[in-house]
């Protein structure tokens, strides 16, 4: 009888658990297992590895026929990087010709009309920060429901749109939270704000393993997690993307609009910031109403950052929408009205996800046509503009080939006019990225800024560049494979010198060192005979003597080949320490 108890406890505790989020879209099919009954928790009562989450994943992709599970990259830790994507099986048989109809709204040249069979594309991304974790539990109750009910409510929405569910965007980050919260939790739960449970040492789980915050890396493409995403990012396009955060205990819930003059952007469409960011608001304000949540907008935060989650994907013709969730940091926390538990917290970033895939839906082809006018109203502002485009030139082949990758990854088109010297042009579908990339504003209203003020990616990479106003269209810069034209290092007994205005030098310098081999840098310019002619070296340029070395000439000649061929860099050997003109190699 005991048994028996306990376990008809143990059972009816699931259920209420799992009533408390997902009741609202009954019936579910049995055959699908909720996330409390694989993970054989309720959610909310502990944090959920990533790797468990992924899981889970599995077990609904093997399970549903809704459901297949891709990934996108690997963390510097070396967690997956995935997404379950979800729609009625027909969709997902069909997937290949919904992407190639999709890409054709955001092509200017295509004029299509969108009709009521056209599939939405919307990607709920969940926990860029690490310690913000509540939506990545709402991210496995979303998955459940829309594999699991047979509510005509959510059948509609498999019928209209693809879902990429992204539970962890920064799963190195998440799992460093996980861990800390997971180990201090006591029992009972402690709710003191001054507990260890809810204080977490630095570096805490914000960041990504290098401390990165990737929800400011959308625009660098810095890191592995963002270059992954961006690559998934311009093979489909998402109409939708979500982007769940926390803030502070004693707040409440926000969503957009954002800050009037923090929104402000002048190169992004008003569409975008004022009317479809209302027309959802209203959504998310009656469905948090109906649990009760009380939230705020319009107060806080601004989107004109494009390298933020919720900012990118405006400039691409969807729509980016920033939650913030008070946070519970750890189980349970006091707060000013009474507590706040984990459940709640995710509880209303479920209830966003759901409501967010029911105004997309109820919106579809206003949507749809948004994003194709985006791209059009791209071509047609670029003609009004006087600008044709940017010249910008570097001798360093690596710093170019760095800047260019850089565009290349969001898709910006780049022409070679001669080597060294190159062009991007306004007109083109990324006409906004373009004047991401280049422009320079000056002037700003006070006390707008959350935290980044300015992004011209040019200044950042210090390249010199100018507008003009004549097209260029030759020559489409495709691919940084063998961008850099270099030759390799003649074997020499006496020294090697290296031109020091190389984007990859300290990479060079660092994989010498490693090898035990010292380098040293000339304070002043010379001219020496190079086994490539007579060559004149600046400040800082690097001396690398082969005698003195703790290896033979063998081994550095080896070395330096390998790093040639790494890095793209030309390295000169010569014969004699004796320059031509200014210091000789010895120089004290
Ligand atoms: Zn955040």
């Amino acid at each position: 009888m005991k048994y028996i108890l306990a376990f008809f406890l143990l059972t009816s505790s699931y259920l209420s658990a799992q009533k408390y989020f997902t009741e609202k879209y009954q019936p579910f099919n049995s055959q699908i297992e909720s996330p409390e009954s694989f993970l054989g928790y309720p959610i909310g009562s502990e944090h959920t590895r990533h790797d468990n989450i992924i899981s889970y994943f599995k077990d609904l992709a093997k399970n549903s026929d809704r459901a297949i599970l891709r990934f996108y990259g690997k963390t510097h830790e070396g967690r997956k990087l995935a997404m379950l994507v979800i729609s009625s099986p027909e969709n997902l048989k069909n997937i290949d010709e919904i992407q190639e109809k999709h890409l054709k709204f955001v092509d200017p040249n295509i004029d299509l009309e969108a009709n009521e069979n056209d599939v939405l594309i919307i990607n709920l991304g969940y926990n860029v920060h690490g310690n913000e974790p509540s939506s990545s539990e709402a991210a496995m109750l979303s998955a459940y429901t829309l594999t699991a009910s047979n509510n005509s409510e959510v059948l509609s929405f498999l019928d209209n749109s693809i879902i990429f569910i992204d539970p962890t965007i920064n799963p190195d980050g998440r799992d460093r939270h996980t861990q800390w919260v997971n180990s201090f939790k006591g029992s009972p739960l402690v709710k003191d704000p001054f507990d260890i449970e809810h204080n977490e040492n630095w570096p805490r789980g914000r960041t990504n393993h290098y401390w990165f915050d990737l929800n400011r890396d959308w625009l660098l493409g810095i890191n592995p997690e963002s270059q992954g995403k961006l690559n998934w990012y311009h093979q489909w396009y998402p109409n939708v993307v979500t982007d769940f955060h926390e803030m502070g205990s004693q707040s409440s819930y926000f969503f957009e609009p954002m800050k009037a003059n923090g929104s402000l952007n002048p190169i992004m469409p008003k569409e975008n910031y004022i009317d479809l960011n209302n027309l959802f608001g209203e959504y998310f304000s009656k469905s948090l109403d109906s649990i009760g949540s009380l939230y705020f907008t319009k107060e806080a935060f601004d989107g004109t950052y494009p390298g933020y989650g919720s900012s990118y994907p405006d400039l691409q013709g969807g729509l980016g929408i920033l939650f913030e969730q008070a946070s519970s940091r750890g189980h349970v926390q006091k707060t000013n009205f009474n507590e706040i538990t984990f459940p709640f917290t995710i509880r209303n970033q479920y209830v966003s996800s759901m409501t967010t895939l029911k105004a997309s839906i109820e919106n579809k082809i206003r949507l749809i046509n948004y994003q194709k006018s985006t791209f059009k109203t791209a071509i047609s502002n670029a003609e009004k503009d006087k600008i044709k485009g940017y010249d910008f030139e570097s001798l360093d082949q690596n710093l170019a080939k760095a800047f260019i990758d850089k565009l290349l990854i969001h898709k910006v088109k780049v022409f070679e006019k001669k080597p060294g010297s190159y062009f991007v042009p306004t007109k083109q579908p990324q006409y906004r990225m373009v004047q991401s990339f280049f422009e320079t504003y000056e002037k700003y209203r006070d006390s707008v800024y959350y935290d980044a003020s300015a992004w011209s990616v040019a200044n950042f990479y210090n390249i010199k560049y100018k507008p003009t106003y004549k097209g260029y269209s030759d020559n489409e810069i495709n691919s940084i494979d063998k961008f850099v034209k270099w030759s390799t290092a003649k074997k020499s007994e006496y020294a090697y010198v290296v031109e020091s205005h190389d984007y990859n030098i300290p990479a060079l310098i660092y994989g010498l060192q490693k090898q035990e081999i010292v380098v040293s840098s000339s304070f002043k310019p010379f001219k020496i005979r190079t086994n490539e002619g007579i060559k004149s070296f600046s400040y800082g340029s690097l001396v690398i003597p082969v005698k003195n070395q703790k290896v033979s000439s063998d081994i550095i000649h080896r070395a330096i080949i390998d790093l040639q061929s790494e890095l793209e860099i030309t390295v000169h050997s010569v014969k004699t320490g004796l320059s031509i003109k200014g210091i000789d190699l010895g120089s004290r």
